[in-house]
């Protein structure tokens, strides 16, 4: 019997996996298909600071734990696996088409405690200058980074195995045994396995696996729609936001054009909607890019969770059940904190934060 079976790979259970097996658990991880290649794989990889002696809001407080980690646990992957996950403090503009939204972006992010720079008018222009000049204001985020999903995926998975994790994919787990208020069996399509504990990182799949144990957990698949475009030399270097779209410039001359937001079930294609107006917003933004090439689209389906707070914690209902899911648009940027907290849980060590406001409502 393990010490722990973690039942998902994507960056939230692989980096878990990782974190537990560093101090000494030993642990299966299960995959019902392949390790890293849904949410977390399609996502933008942008990485957004907080700082953790002025954020309160339950996102924002897990955030400020995770960015400090990202530079330091990239340079570890490096050195021992040879795999360069990309990461960058890259920064970022915060686009605003108005003085009011400018006034509500910089709110937003000092009560984060994000350091930020005003710019507009010629200083926007000298700062970024294929940005459309009809932009009248920005804010530059020095702090802001961005790492490639599949290669840091591919580190992780690496990561676990120098760890002794056993990684086990194309086996969908369907069914548990229970007894005496605890999980005795996890069963999947192939075979059963045992663990002292057992944490759920089930991304959008989440309520059906809550519901083979009783458990209501409200998250749903959240589709958001991703356009690559290949241009060299990159005509800005910063990742460059406006509300939920962005355009994300990758050192090796792509552009990620991201992101729809749209429940559509468990469906991750690419849609005429979906992409023309990605594409829209892109030539809104950098006109020049009406004449870039298209290399690639791609879907995938957030965990949607109903306030955008993660679900972290054990459950009441059985005693050997914890769970990590619903990181809905921010799970690679909290996935480091979260392997943090959920380790510190699942080891019985004392949590890094207060884990009740991400606490699943149990009846
Ligand atoms: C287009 C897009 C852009 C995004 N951009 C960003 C961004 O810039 N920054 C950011 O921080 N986040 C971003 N996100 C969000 C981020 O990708 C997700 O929050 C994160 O990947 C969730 O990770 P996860 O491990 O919970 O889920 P997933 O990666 O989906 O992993 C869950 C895994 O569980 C497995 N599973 C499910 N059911 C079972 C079962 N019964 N048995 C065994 N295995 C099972 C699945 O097969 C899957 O591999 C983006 C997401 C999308 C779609």
């Amino acid at each position: 019997m393990c010490d722990v079976i973690v039942v998902g790979g994507g960056v939230i259970g692989l980096t878990l996996a990782w974190k537990l097996a560093e101090q000494g658990a030993r642990v299966q991880l299960i995959e019902q298909r392949q390790v890293g290649r849904e949410a977390s794989w399609a996502g933008a990889g942008m990485l957004p600071p907080a700082d953790l002696a002025v954020a309160n809001s339950p996102v924002a407080r897990l955030r400020a734990l995770s960015h400090p980690l990202w530079p330091e646990w990239s340079a570890q992957i490096q050195s021992e696996t040879g795999i360069d996950n990309g990461y960058q403090p890259c920064g970022a503009l915060e686009l605003a088409w108005s003085e009011s939204g400018r006034k509500q972006l910089e709110a937003q992010l000092q009560s984060e405690g994000v350091s930020y720079l005003s710019l507009s008018g010629t200083d926007l222009k000298e700062f970024s200058p294929s940005l459309s000049p009809e932009i009248p204001f920005a804010l530059h985020l020095p702090e802001m980074g961005q790492v490639r999903n599949p290669r840091h995926l591919s580190g992780l998975v690496a990561m676990c195995q120098t760890r002794q994790v056993e990684i086990i994919e194309g086996e969908p787990v369907v069914g548990f045994s229970t007894a005496s208020g605890k999980i005795t069996d996890v069963r999947t399509s192939h075979n059963t396995y045992q663990a002292e504990r057992i944490c759920l990182t089930t991304g959008a799949w989440s309520a059906p696996m809550g519901e083979l144990l009783g458990l209501q957990i409200p998250v749903r698949p959240v589709r958001g729609q991703i356009v690559l475009l290949r241009k060299q030399p990159l005509p800005f270097t910063t990742i460059l936001q406006q509300e939920e779209q962005y355009l994300v410039p990758r050192a090796d001359g792509r552009i990620l054009i991201g992101a729809t937001m749209e429940e559509a079930g468990f469906v991750k294609a690419n849609t005429v909607s979906g992409v023309s107006t990605l594409l829209q917003f892109a030539v809104q933004t950098v006109p020049e890019l009406a004449k870039t090439e298209v290399e690639r689209t791609w879907a995938g389906l957030r965990p949607g969770s109903p306030e955008g707070i993660p679900f972290l914690g054990r459950a009441k209902k059985w005693e050997n059940l914890y769970y990590a899911c619903g990181h809905f648009r921010d799970g690679l940027q909290l996935s480091t904190g979260t392997a943090v907290v959920m380790s510190e849980l699942l080891l019985d060590r004392e949590t890094s934060l207060d884990l009740s406001p991400y606490a699943l409502t149990e009846s």
